[in-house]
């Protein structure tokens, strides 16, 4: 058997079906825009999921750059991956907390975890014990999400016996926001209550509740460090409010077919589009791999320069359809480009009609798209 080798089964990411641009100075401005909202605190980011699924290889340097110093990533892999990306000088701490016998990777690795119950401070106090070494962690205190996080119970049990620290340097208290999205929502006032609380009944540290919302909830809500996520990647972090962040993605993909329907056809697995007269539609080569929801099916909207033109039939694996009956004829070709996320279609609409978030839909997007990041200017 004949193996073609790497290089000649390559295509350049410019000519894929379908194309995921990054621009890496969108990114690095909003990072100074959401530094210079919180003034005096730090800015930190979070590039958990490969950096929300955008690419963390390229982003984490760019943040870098622009002046970030403090990392959040969710698992310890994703921590070591971050380190050998960005100098030893950044922190950076593991959202997920502690793996139990990874301790010494942590300390190669240099990663801080943050401890979510009890149980992990116990651990982690028994290691630095046992190891004659101090070892140094945040620690997460449930306000209201539920999720993860020590409750107040166990904060009371910490500030009776201080000693359950013993061993271990803390370098933040942090809580995270249920409803930071909703300016108004009672939580983010009862959250912030609860924080400051269980604040007074820890040893001081850099104090961290706000994620990219939370930041525009008012400077009463930065403490010492924020924590966005999403709004570094262009997403509109005050919904129903102009979008005070610089769009970051784009998604486009290529016309791979073009056909004319003349009859009462359908289209697609199904056949659950069926056509009451003749129509043109196009085959875009993006599908559900590539991580266009199946549940656009019937159901979403791609923009051509600055129409929008209906998904019609099911979103296949590799494909989609669409119909392109409204644009004036011959001017859109096999080739032609669709947007699936850009300017003309924000990340927000797209999310909505496929009854998702922004975040879902960055996170899954394929492995098969092609690449570009455009350079930070
Ligand atoms: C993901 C996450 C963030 C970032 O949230 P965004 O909404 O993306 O800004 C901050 N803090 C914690 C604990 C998180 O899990």
């Amino acid at each position: 058997m004949r193996l073609h080798t790497k290089a000649t089964v390559q295509v350049n990411n410019e000519d894929r079906g379908a194309i995921l641009t990054v621009d890496l100075g969108a990114i690095a401005k909003n990072y100074e825009t959401l530094r210079s909202k919180v003034g005096e605190s730090e800015c930190a980011a979070v590039v958990k999921a490969n950096a929300y699924g955008l690419g963390v290889e390229q982003i984490a340097p760019v943040l870098w750059q622009a002046g970030c110093r403090v990392f959040f990533v969710a698992t310890f892999e994703e921590g070591a991956q971050l380190r050998h990306l960005i100098p030893e000088a950044a922190e950076i701490a593991v959202l997920n907390g502690l793996v139990p016998n990874a301790i010494q990777d942590y300390n190669k690795a240099n990663l801080v975890p943050v401890l979510n119950d009890l149980a992990e401070i116990e651990n982690l106090s028994a290691i630095a014990k046992r190891t004659e070494r101090n070892q140094t962690a945040m620690i997460h205190c449930d306000t209201g999400m539920n999720r993860l996080g020590l409750d107040a119970k166990s904060v009371n049990i910490i500030s009776e016996n201080p000693k359950k620290l013993a061993g271990i340097d803390i370098c933040g208290v942090m809580s995270h926001l249920a409803c930071a999205e909703e300016q108004h929502h009672p939580y983010n006032a009862m959250q912030q209550n609860r924080f400051k609380n269980a604040l007074s009944l820890l040893p001081a540290s850099r104090a961290s509740l706000a994620n990219s919302s939370g930041v525009f909830l008012g400077s009463h809500y930065h403490f010492d460090m924020v924590r966005p996520g999403i709004a570094l990647y262009g997403v509109n972090p005050t919904p129903g409010q102009l979008n005070p962040m610089r769009e970051a993605v784009s998604i486009k993909a290529r016309a791979l077919q073009i056909r004319n329907i003349d009859s009462s056809q359908t289209v697609g697995y199904g056949a659950t589009h069926r056509f009451s007269s003749p129509r043109i539609i196009a085959t875009i080569s993006i599908g559900y791999a590539d991580g266009l929801p199946h549940s656009l099916s019937n159901n979403g909207h791609v923009a051509i320069k600055d129409k929008s033109v209906p998904i019609i039939g099911r979103v296949s694996m590799d494909t989609c359809s669409i119909d392109i009956s409204s644009l004036p004829s011959d001017s859109f070709k096999v080739g032609d480009t669709v947007t699936i996320v850009g300017q003309t279609r924000p990340l927000e609409s797209l999310a909505q009609e496929a009854n998702t978030i922004p975040y879902e839909i960055l996170t899954r997007l394929g492995p098969r798209l092609g690449h570009i990041y455009l350079p930070r200017q």
